[in-house]
């Protein structure tokens, strides 16, 4: 049986998903709350419960990673899946890099000179610097220390019903 758990973070909100072995060891060790469960059971020749489809952890859990590395999905995720131009909230598949100092201009591609950007922005931006094009970022692109941890990527169209009332906080990230 390849059942698998939902694990939510304290305040509801999905942060990754377990196999069910691993989701019955949380439980036996008192780490979680069971709020759902499937109808299949488990049974050992002690007892018998049912699978559980989502969980909330009972403490506290670090959603930050550190020591980041340079990549397109980080560096969307320092700036909160935001153009930094027009500050609208796109999933990643709408993003794109800009070079705040153009390419063309000796500008790098590193932290300090790269912003998500919609496609549009970059286009009318082009390789002019911002004085040129008087496109500001919205904030100055800077190297994080640590970044949010993105909650798992879980498919609305594919989740089972058990989920869906928990999964619907999820920004779809493309
Ligand atoms: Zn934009």
């Amino acid at each position: 049986m390849g059942k698998r758990t939902l694990v939510l973070t304290p305040w509801y909100f999905p942060h990754k998903v377990v196999s069910w072995q691993t989701a019955v060891t949380m439980m036996y060790l008192g780490k979680v709350d069971v709020l759902v469960s499937y109808s299949e059971e488990l049974r050992s020749p002690s007892t018998t419960i049912k699978t559980p489809a989502v969980l909330r952890l009972k403490k506290k859990v670090i959603t930050v990673k550190r020591g980041v590395r340079f990549s397109r999905l980080n560096v969307y995720t320092r700036d909160n899946f935001t153009c930094m131009y027009c500050a609208t909230r796109l999933p990643a598949s709408e993003l794109t890099f800009d070079h705040v100092l153009p390419r063309s201009r000796g500008g790098a591609t590193r932290w300090e000179n790269i912003v998500s950007a919609c496609h549009p922005c970059n286009r009318k931006k082009g390789n002019r610097t911002p004085e040129q094009a008087g496109m500001d970022p919205l904030r100055r692109p800077y190297r994080p220390q640590t970044l949010p941890m993105l909650p798992p990527r879980i498919d609305l169209e594919t989740v089972p019903d058990e989920w869906r009332a928990f999964c619907e906080a999820l920004p779809q990230t493309g």
